[in-house]
Parts: structure tokens; sequence; C-alpha cells
């Protein structure tokens, strides 16, 4: 990243987080890019290991962490495998049902399916039986087929 760009990512998320009403700190900051450069949701153990050798504890990452969820600019999820994971709140769908994931049931890797959309018949058919709040598509990814 160019020092022009990295300024402006750092000047974006200052504003993200006064929006909600937190303060800008180093580690807000950090855990805010490290999730902004995340290709898929990741585990508080994932961001610690990066974050850790650049002087963050692990209970600083996990704190900063729930400060995001509770400011709604990070959300938390468990894909049925016991594990929180976390990634940047997606605005790309205002209902609040976020994308789709895929969980590969062998090792537990997760790819986020931003350009998968329930057709809308079935959208129909699940309303008449509750809210979706996330959808989890579970299977053998390419790896270990
Ligand atoms: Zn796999
Ligand atoms: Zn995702």
């Amino acid at each position: 990243m160019s020092q022009r760009s990295e300024a402006d990512a750092v000047a974006r998320t200052r504003e993200l987080l006064s929006d909600r009403g937190l303060r800008t700190t180093a580690a807000r900051l950090a855990v805010m890019h490290w999730l902004g450069r995340a290709k898929s949701p990741a585990t508080h153990a994932d961001i610690a290991a990066s974050l850790v050798p650049l002087g963050f504890d692990k209970a600083t990452v996990l704190r900063n962490l729930t400060d995001l969820v509770e400011a709604g600019l990070v959300t938390r999820k468990e894909l049925g495998d016991h594990v929180w994971r976390f990634e940047l709140r997606d605005d790309s769908h205002p209902d609040g049902c976020e994308h789709p994931h895929f969980i590969c049931v062998d090792c537990g890797s997760v790819t986020c399916l931003h350009k998968f959309e329930l057709p809308k018949s079935s959208m129909k058919s699940i309303a008449s039986v509750g809210k979706i709040t996330e959808v989890l598509i579970r299977g053998h990814c390419q790896l270990c087929q």
C-alpha cells in the first residue's frame, strides 16, 4: 500500500470509529486494518497471531474485537464448529442478512460467498418460516475433496 492510501485508510477508519463513539486507538486501528485485509472471517487466534508480534497482547485484541462488535463495525459468527469468527460488517446487504459462507467440514476453512444470492422464490418460502440472519453452506473444499 502506498503511503497516501495508507493515510486515507487510517482517516477512513478514524471516521468510522468516531461515528460509533469509539476513540481511535492503535489497537483498534490495527484490528480494523487486519480485518480489512482478511479475505474470510478470522478467529481471535488468527488475528492475535499477527498482532501480538506487533506489540498488542491477546487480551487487548479480544477486548477491541468485542468493542467493535458492540459498535456494529464487526460481525461475530459461529459457523457450526463452535469457534467465533470475526469479519468487518458487510454494508452491501442493507437488509441485515450478510453474504453466505462456505465452511469445509474437513479442514474448517471458511470462504465468503459474495456473489451468492438466494432466488426470490426461495426467499419468499423462507419468509413464511422466519427471518434469515445467516446463510451457511457446508461441504468439502477443493483442497479436501
Ligand atoms: Zn477443506
Ligand atoms: Zn464473509
